[in-house]
């Protein structure tokens, strides 16, 4: 029983072995911080996300590095727009990008390097490259990579040269000073007013794939386990990071890729020109996280998904129902006559939790978390069949924590276990002062903290054992 995962770099479904046993190396490519990361983005986080915690439910120890790009042309020119350093703009939206992945319950990385921190690493690998022969520097203080000295350039992307210049006639940069149009910028020399640092072949500020190699290398090593990213960057930004830290280390650069595929607005290619370019700060206005989790999660993250609200209302019933059951075991732990599981509840319990099973696989095969979702549909379909009023604390708290375990995978339900505490918490405070005024002889106040429990749809009653409190 293993996970297995469909490697882009072999287009094929392979058993996940990580290089070290028990441990995996993630590497991810995180935003360009000059505004705001639409729904595409932010599916490609959660799918991050879910598979990041389904290695560490797995048992594997997971390093998960995410960076942020805090530099290049998109920054330095809506910095200018807006008339602040790039810096600022850099900081302001770092903190609305972990304002926004935290309403999409996505947690944060172990480590979210910025591109402006890691300078020197950058320099140090691109004059490796330079003393390898794998890059050269041109006039005006850019370096480039020279892709015909990596013999095979265009592995993931599965493009040759030839075809890529074939193909992009229109598009390729005539710049003269490359020896070769596909040769990309690993650094690029300082223009007027722009922020630079100084490096042996003048001063400027890195390249964008550069920096994910550096990264890389500096907190996982020469070679990890698993790198993803949306479908957008397989070309060319991941075939260069490869290319770089191939060239520079004389090792494999990852053993796994995954892309997550696009997502369309109602069925229509997202566009600032159509109009239909949301940001999930946006969306998240509109709906809860959780909801837009959800129906990310949905999907399997390799195919396409269509954001069409329709479907997302229906998403916020199933939601609401999942969390109705949770509601519903809670109240039965509390309030049931009978503590322990009976002998036909144990047997119950053991169906219930064949559920696990049924999980395991779904999400073994390529992460899916759609499969994985079903399950959890189906296993509360099943608690709300079998764990009614009447049956004992332990078969609702066994049925409880079998859910939680499973939605803690998918990072789902993650309030409704937690606010429930916090209200349970509340109750009681309130039980207890009642408690305390009657002792003091206020009945007044007594009644008064009754009638607001009871407003809050409290039962108190009275035992030899003291007062207990349940939900209507
Ligand atoms: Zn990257």
């Amino acid at each position: 029983m293993a996970i297995r995962i469909f490697n882009d770099l072999t287009r094929q479904k392979e058993e996940f072995v990580p290089l070290e046993p028990g441990k995996v190396r993630f590497y991810n490519c995180g935003p360009t911080v000059y505004g705001y990361f639409h729904i595409g983005n932010g599916r490609s986080f959660v799918a991050a996300d879910a598979i990041r915690r389904y290695l560490m439910y797995r048992g594997y120890k997971v390093t998960f590095v995410q960076n942020f790009t805090d530099i290049d042309d998109k920054m330095i020119n809506r910095a200018n727009e807006r008339g602040i350093t790039v810096k600022q703009l850099a900081d302001e939206m770092v903190a609305a990008y972990f304002e926004d992945v935290k309403g999409l319950g996505v947690l944060p990385a172990d480590i979210h390097p910025k591109a402006t921190e890691l300078i020197p690493e950058q320099i140090a690998m691109i004059q490796e490259l330079i003393d390898q022969g794998y890059a050269y520097a041109v006039e005006g203080g850019d370096v480039y990579f020279r892709v015909t000295k990596k013999l095979d350039y265009g592995k993931l992307s599965r493009k040759n040269l030839d075809d890529l210049l074939a193909g992009a006639s229109e598009r390729v940069d005539p710049d003269d000073r490359k020896e070769h149009p596909f040769d990309f910028a690993l650094w690029k020399g300082q223009k007027p007013g722009e922020p630079a640092w100084e490096a042996p072949w003048g001063a400027g500020r890195p390249g964008w794939h550069i920096e994910c190699s550096a990264m890389a290398r500096k907190y996982l090593g020469e070679t990890i386990d698993l790198h993803g990213g949306g479908e957008d960057l397989l070309f060319p930004h991941h075939e260069n990071e490869i290319a770089q830290s191939e060239a520079c280390n004389h090792q494999p650069f990852s053993k796994y890729w995954v892309h997550n595929a696009f997502l369309n607005i109602e069925g229509e290619k997202m566009s600032k020109s159509k109009n239909n370019f949301f940001t999930v700060r946006d969306i998240l206005k509109e709906y809860e996280g959780e909801v837009v989790r959800l129906y990310l999660l949905n999907a399997h993250y390799r195919t396409q998904l269509d954001f069409r609200r329709e479907l997302v209302d229906q998403t916020k019933g199933a939601l609401e129902r999942m969390r109705n059951t949770v509601s519903n075991l809670q109240h039965i732990v509390q309030s049931a006559e009978v503590k322990d599981l009976t002998p036909d509840e144990a047997q119950v319990l053991g169906e219930l939790s064949q559920a696990r099973q049924r999980f395991v696989e779904a999400m073994d095969d390529d992460f899916n978390t759609a499969g994985g979702i079903s399950v959890l549909f189906e296993l509360v379909r099943e608690i709300n069949s079998r764990v009614q009023q009447g049956a004992s604390a332990g078969l609702a708290q066994g049925a409880l924590d079998l859910l939680k375990e499973l939605a803690d995978v998918l990072g789902l339900l993650q309030g409704a276990f937690e606010a429930k505490a916090d209200l349970d918490a509340e109750v009681q405070a309130l039980v207890d002062a009642r408690q305390a005024a009657r002792k003091g002889k206020n009945f007044a106040e007594a009644d008064r903290l009754r009638n607001q429990l009871n407003d809050m749809g409290i039962i108190l009653e009275d035992t030899p054992q003291g007062v207990r409190w349940k939900r209507k």
